[in-house]
C-alpha cells in the first residue's frame, strides 16, 4: 500500500517540499509533514481519524458488571477498546498491570514500557 506521505508535497504557504516528521499529542503519534521554513503542519488523515475514533472512545462510559471467578474478581473490557489498543499496537503483552489508584478507582496499564520504549528507538 503506499502512502500519500511518500509523494513530495509542497507547502502551500511557501512552496517549499515538506518534510517527514512526527509529533505526540496525548501518547498518540501522529505523522506528519512539516515545512522546514514556515513550520506549516499537515497531520496524516488517517492518523487524524484514528485520533477521532481514540477521542471518541475515551469519552464514552461503559457500564461492566464485575463477575466472582474462584477468589478474584472478573471485569470484562469491552471489545471495541481492546481491538482499537490491537490496531494502535498499544498492547504488547497480554498482561496488563493494575494498580489501585485511589478509593473508588482502579487503572489497568497495558503498555510494557521496556518494549515500547524500545519500539521509540528504533
Ligand atoms: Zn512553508
Amino acid at each position: 500500500m503506499t502512502d500519500i506521505f511518500d509523494n513530495t508535497i509542497l507547502c502551500n504557504k511557501c512552496n517549499t517540499k515538506m518534510q517527514k516528521a512526527q509529533l505526540v499529542k496525548n501518547n498518540f503519534v501522529f505523522r506528519v509533514m512539516i515545512c522546514p521554513k514556515c513550520n506549516e503542519k499537515i497531520i496524516h488523515p488517517l492518523d487524524k481519524e484514528e485520533y477521532n475514533k481514540f477521542v471518541n472512545l475515551k469519552n464514552k462510559e461503559f457500564h461492566v458488571k464485575m463477575r466472582l471467578v474462584g477468589n478474584s474478581y472478573a471485569v470484562s473490557i469491552p471489545k471495541e477498546i481492546v481491538s482499537f489498543m490491537k490496531e494502535q499496537e498499544k498492547i504488547m503483552d497480554d498482561m496488563v498491570r493494575l494498580c489501585f489508584e485511589d478509593m473508588g478507582r482502579l487503572s489497568l496499564n497495558f503498555k510494557n514500557e521496556d518494549k515500547l520504549n524500545k519500539k521509540l528507538k528504533e
